[in-house]
Formats: structure tokens, C-alpha cells, sequence
């Protein structure tokens, strides 16, 4: 993932920079669905904000502020994010934090930790040790608590001077209200198929495996880079719906429970669009020889977003996923 964020920023994500570059404001909010570069595009901005040769189209890429960026030392750029994101994203934790956790009395975080709201507030009062202001970036921002987001809140209602606030979310209807207010909003730009398309083969995807993978991603590409990293074949994704209408439970035997869900509520998705008359969005789905009935489907959707918010932790993951095959199947197969 961190080496795909340091290429070239994908065409679509380099317009939308372009654009928000015209415009002023002290705090931006950029929220859309997973997927579409909101963490990309919150780095061109910081970027661009703190480069010392920027042009219109942002970052130089090549100044001293751009190379510290790079290589996650630059002193005006404060990321707040949870520490798990943190780590997967290649930034590093603060001295105090990555203390505790190689010395196992904890963790890493998994939401954004007031500790580091603490040092986020603290930084914003400095003075900016380049010159070009501050940037404080906080993503993915739904992973603040009611306790980091209000501490935030004061900030953003009296920023001092020279700091500028990007927020990235991918569920935006999980923020308060006041901080959605207090925020210019920017709704991430869907790029077409062919665009996504193009960029995954140029990310050395086969021109007929980016195009599966963009479907069962919904045409999302970061999704599909997830979906590649996650070791799922872009052929499995097709003979999906066909082994989960015949319960068989040894094609996902590999598949964690959560991708297993998530795989589910695509599919169970796509039944429920194909039933009214719609078209599927992640899978070739069709009925089989009988229509599954609505009611049936809508118990399944139901049952699977019960298990999305429970599923973190399952006490026998083997015994999960054979109840999962079994809804799934019976679900599909149902004429009620
Ligand atoms: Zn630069």
C-alpha cells in the first residue's frame, strides 16, 4: 500500500488537486466510499501546501519540504491517524507510543488516541519550522471519539495562523456534525472505468484481470490494489456467487471472515439489485432456475450487517464460515 501512495498520484486524483489548489480555506473534508484516493489526495494537498516550488497542478516533488515528506520527516507535517493505519501506511509513531508498544504493555490503537490529539493541538501552536505554515492531516478522521473530535473542534473553530487542516473519511455520516460544519467539504471525484482501468494496468495489472478486479471492487481502484494484496485471484471473484448458490464451503476455505462478509453483502447486493430489475454492480450475478425470494434476501442483508459489526473476533472462524456458506446458500436457493 505505501509503495503504491508514493507513485505519481493517478490522473483523476491529480484534477481534483488542481482544483481544490484554486480555492482557499483553512480545513478541508474530503469523504466519499473506500476506494477512491481520499488518503492520496489529503497527501498531494499537504504536499503542495508545504512545497517550496509548487505549481498549479501541486507538488514539485523534487524541493527539500517535498523529500521530507517523502521520507516522513517533514517537522511542519503532522498525521494524525490510528496507529494501526499508521503502521501500515509507513509513518512513524511518536517515541512515547512506539515505546509502549515494543515494550507489549499495549497495543497499537486502532482509533486515533488523545495522546496524539494531544500532540496534534500542540503542534498547531508552534511556529512552522520551514516558513510555508502547517499542515495537520487526519485520516481515516471517523476513527476520532467523541472525546479527540471535540478537542479537534477547538482547534478548527480558533486555528492559529499558519496551520491548514485536511480530513479524510470514508463514512463522513460517522463525524459530528460540527466538525462536518467547520469544514469545506470536497465529495471524492468516482474516476471513469477506463481511467481506473488504464491506471491498474500501468500498476502492472493484465489489461482482462484489472476489469474483473474493478468489478468486484465496485470500480474502485485503491479497493482493487486491496482485493490484489489480500491474495484473492480476480477469477475466484467470477465463480463466487455459483459455489456460495451450491454451499460449498471449501472454495472460501483460505478467506478470512471478514472478506468472506464483505464478499457476501456484494453478492447479496447484486441478488437484491437483480431481483429489481437492476443491474449487478460486483459479480455476473444471474438467478438460478428460481428467483430467490425478497424476503429471504433481505433477512440475509440484514443477518450480514449483524455479522459485519461482530465478526472482528469470531470464536471459531472455520465454524463461522461454514454458517456464513450455509445462509448464503440457503438464501439463494430460497422461493419466499
Ligand atoms: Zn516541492
Amino acid at each position: 500500500m505505501s509503495d503504491a501512495i508514493e507513485m505519481a498520484a493517478p490522473p483523476w486524483i491529480g484534477a481534483q488537486t488542481e482544483k481544490l489548489l484554486t480555492q482557499q480555506g483553512h480545513a478541508w473534508l474530503l469523504h466519499g466510499p473506500s476506494g477512491l484516493g481520499q488518503y492520496r489526495l489529503a497527501l498531494e494537498l499537504a504536499k503542495a501546501w508545504l512545497c517550496e516550488s509548487p505549481s498549479a497542478s501541486g507538488a514539485c516533488g523534487q524541493c527539500p519540504s517535498c523529500h521530507a515528506i517523502a521520507v516522513r520527516t517533514h517537522a511542519d507535517l503532522c498525521v494524525l491517524m490510528p496507529e494501526t493505519t499508521m503502521l501500515e501506511l509507513a509513518w512513524p509513531l511518536s517515541e512515547k507510543a512506539q515505546a509502549e508498544i515494543d515494550d507489549k504493555k499495549r497495543k497499537p490503537s486502532r482509533e486515533i488516541r488523545v495522546d496524539a490529539m494531544r500532540d496534534a493541538i500542540e503542534f498547531s501552536q508552534r511556529t512552522s519550522a520551514r516558513g510555508r505554515g502547517k499542515v495537520v492531516l487526519v485520516y481515516p478522521a471517523e476513527q476520532m471519539n467523541a472525546i479527540t473530535a471535540n478537542a479537534l473542534l477547538k482547534t478548527l473553530e480558533e486555528p492559529p495562523g499558519d496551520v491548514r487542516f485536511v480530513l479524510a473519511t470514508e463514512s463522513s455520516h460517522q463525524l459530528l456534525p460540527t466538525i462536518r460544519s467547520r469544514c469545506l467539504g470536497h465529495a471524492m471525484v468516482w474516476p471513469s472505468l477506463a481511467a481506473a482501468q488504464q491506471w491498474l494496468v500501468g500498476q502492472g495489472l493484465e489489461a482482462g484481470q484489472a476489469a474483473r478486479y474493478l468489478q468486484a471492487a465496485g470500480g474502485r481502484p485503491d479497493d482493487v490494489l486491496a482485493l490484489q494484496a489480500s491474495g484473492r485471484k480476480a477469477e475466484d471473484w467470477a465463480r463466487f456467487p455459483a459455489a456460495m448458490a451450491s454451499g460449498d464451503t471449501s472454495f472460501v476455505r483460505d478467506w478470512s471472515v471478514v472478506q468472506l462478509v464483505d464478499a457476501l453483502q456484494k453478492l447479496c447486493h447484486d441478488a437484491l439489485c437483480v431481483h429489481q430489475g437492476a443491474q449487478p454492480r460486483f459479480f455476473d450475478y444471474q438467478h438460478g432456475k428460481h428467483a430467490p425470494g425478497l424476503a429471504s434476501l433481505s433477512q440475509w442483508s440484514v443477518a450480514l450487517q449483524k455479522c459485519r459489526k461482530t465478526m472482528e473476533h469470531p470464536f471459531n472462524a472455520g465454524l463461522m464460515q461454514e454458517a456464513l456458506v450455509e445462509q448464503a446458500r440457503t438464501a439463494l436457493n430460497s422461493q419466499h
